[in-house]
C-alpha cells in the first residue's frame, strides 16, 4: 500500500509511539478522518470512564480512605494551619522569595535598611532565613540529596524518586489539576478526543494489566545530555528531571508551577572517556531503581493525593523527553538507527513507498536473541548486544517511551 493511500488513522496511530491500533481500544468509536472536529469540545454524555474505575465523589482511581499525610492533614484537619509556613505571613513569604537569587551580604544589607518599612517579622538576617528554609518539612530540601561515590565518572547526586512523586501527588497547588483514572473523551458525534495523558490508549491498556481500583502514576523522565549545567565552579553534571502524568499538561509545561523535579545529577565523563553509555545507564539505574521492584500484581503503594484521599498507586515509567542522542542511549541502539522501529539506517529520513511500515522494536525478541547469543541478528537491527536495564521495568516498553515532539520532529526536521 502506498503511503498516500494510508488513512490518517494509519499514519497517526501506527506510527506514534505509545498508541496501539484503534481496534485495541475498548469502547472507542472510529474517527472519521474526512470530518475532523477541530473544536474538540468533549461531550460528557459520550465520554466513558474505564470499567475498573468505581466513581467516588471527588475521587478518580479508587480512593481508600482519607489522606493522612502532611499536606492534607494540615489543610483539612487543623484550623490553625498556616499556608505560609515556615513564614508568619504572605508578605514574609514573598520577601523570602525575592531574596532567592541574592547573596548573603545583599540580603543582610537589605534587611538592615528595612526597605519594606521593617514589615518582615519571620526573619531579620540571611542566616535566620536559611534556618527557616532548612526547617521546611517538604522532603525536598538540601538534605533530600543522596550521594553515591561508586560511579566511575564522579559522585552521583540523586533524590528518592518515590518521595518526589508523593510530593507531586499530594501538593495542594495541583489539587484541581490531577487525573487518577483513564477516560475516553468524545465529542458530540462520538469521535475520540486526545487531550490529557489519561485520555490516551497507553493509560487504558496499562489499567487493564493492574488490579481493579489501581491508580497509575505515569513517570515521565526528562534529560538533556548535550546540556551541561554549570554549578559550583568547574563541576559539571547531566541533570535528570521527573514529573508524573497525573498532573495535567498545562501545569507540567509551566516552569513556575514546579511540577518538574530535579531527581539526579549524573556525573559527566572526562574528555575522551569510554563506556559513556554504560556509565549513564548505571547512574540512571541507581536513580530509578525503585521502579524496578514494583509488583504490579501486589497492592501498590498507599499514597496521599491532594484531593484528600489515599490511593493504591503504581508508578510506572511511561515516557522520556529528550533529543535524538538521548533516544539512542536510552534504547541502546546504534547511532543513526530509529529508537522505535527497525527501519534501516539509510532509509531513516522517510519510510519508503515499497515498505511503508517497519517492525516495531520488541524487547522480548531482543532479550531472547541475547540469551541465544545471536549477536549478528541484534546488530542487523542496530541493537547493542547488551541487556538494556529498561527491559526489566514493569509494564514499560523502552522503545515506546518517546512521544511526538513538535520542535525536533516537525520544526527542525
Ligand atoms: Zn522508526
Amino acid at each position: 500500500m502506498a503511503i498516500d493511500k494510508l488513512s490518517i488513522n494509519d499514519l497517526l496511530l501506527d506510527n506514534v509511539p505509545g498508541a496501539p491500533p484503534p481496534e485495541d481500544t475498548p469502547n472507542v468509536e472510529p474517527i472519521d478522518p474526512q470530518h475532523p472536529d477541530l473544536t474538540c469540545t468533549p461531550d460528557l454524555t459520550k465520554t466513558k470512564a474505564h470499567r475498573h474505575v468505581v466513581a467516588v465523589e471527588n475521587a478518580g482511581g479508587n480512593a481508600y480512605g482519607k489522606a493522612t499525610g502532611l499536606f492534607n492533614k494540615h489543610r483539612k484537619y487543623s484550623e490553625q494551619w498556616n499556608p505560609w509556613h515556615p513564614f508568619r505571613s504572605a508578605h514574609d513569604s514573598q520577601q523570602a522569595q525575592s531574596f532567592s537569587q541574592q547573596t548573603k551580604t545583599w540580603i543582610d544589607q537589605d534587611l538592615r535598611r528595612g526597605l519594606d518599612n521593617f514589615k518582615i517579622e519571620s526573619f531579620h538576617s540571611a542566616d535566620a532565613l536559611r534556618k527557616l528554609l532548612s526547617e521546611l518539612d517538604l522532603w525536598l530540601g538540601n538534605d533530600s540529596w543522596i550521594e553515591d561515590d561508586s560511579h566511575i565518572f564522579g559522585t552521583l547526586y540523586y533524590r528518592d524518586i518515590f518521595k518526589c512523586m508523593q510530593f507531586l501527588l499530594a501538593h495542594l497547588s495541583f489539587q484541581v489539576h490531577l487525573d487518577f483514572e483513564p477516560v475516553c473523551l468524545a465529542d458530540s458525534e462520538g469521535r475520540r478526543i486526545y487531550s490529557q495523558m489519561n485520555t490516551g490508549d497507553w493509560w487504558w491498556d496499562t489499567q487493564d494489566q493492574l488490579p481493579t481500583g489501581a491508580t497509575i502514576v505515569p513517570v515521565i523522565c526528562a534529560s538533556d545530555m548535550t546540556h551541561l549545567t554549570n554549578f559550583s565552579g568547574d563541576q559539571h553534571a547531566w541533570p535528570l528531571y521527573l514529573t508524573i502524568g497525573n498532573i495535567q499538561k498545562d501545569i507540567c509545561h509551566t516552569p513556575e508551577k514546579c511540577a518538574l523535579i530535579l531527581v539526579g545529577l549524573i556525573p559527566c565523563p572526562p574528555q575522551g572517556a569510554k563506556n559513556i553509555d554504560q556509565a549513564w545507564h548505571s547512574a540512571v539505574g541507581t536513580v530509578l531503581s525503585q521502579l524496578w521492584h514494583l509488583h504490579i500484581t501486589g497492592p501498590g503503594l498507599k499514597w496521599d493525593c491532594a484531593d484528600g484521599f489515599q490511593r493504591q498507586c503504581y508508578p510506572l515509567l511511561a515516557a522520556w523527553v529528550g533529543d535524538y542522542p538521548e533516544r539512542v542511549i536510552v534504547a541502546q541502539v546504534s547511532y543513526g538507527s530509529c529508537a522505535m522501529c527497525e527501519i534501516p539506517k539509510g532509509a531513516l529520513m522517510g519510510h519508503s513507498t515499497v515498505r511503508p511500515l517497519y517492525n516495531s522494536r520488541d524487547q522480548h525478541i531482543y532479550s531472547e536473541l541475547l540469551e541465544d547469543n545471536n549477536i549478528d541478528a541484534l546488530h542487523t537491527v542496530g541493537v547493542h548486544a547488551i541487556r538494556n536495564q529498561f527491559w526489566q521495568y514493569p509494564l514499560c516498553n523502552v522503545y515506546r517511551l518517546w512521544q511526538p515532539d513538535e520542535l525536533h520532529q516537525l520544526l527542525l526536521g
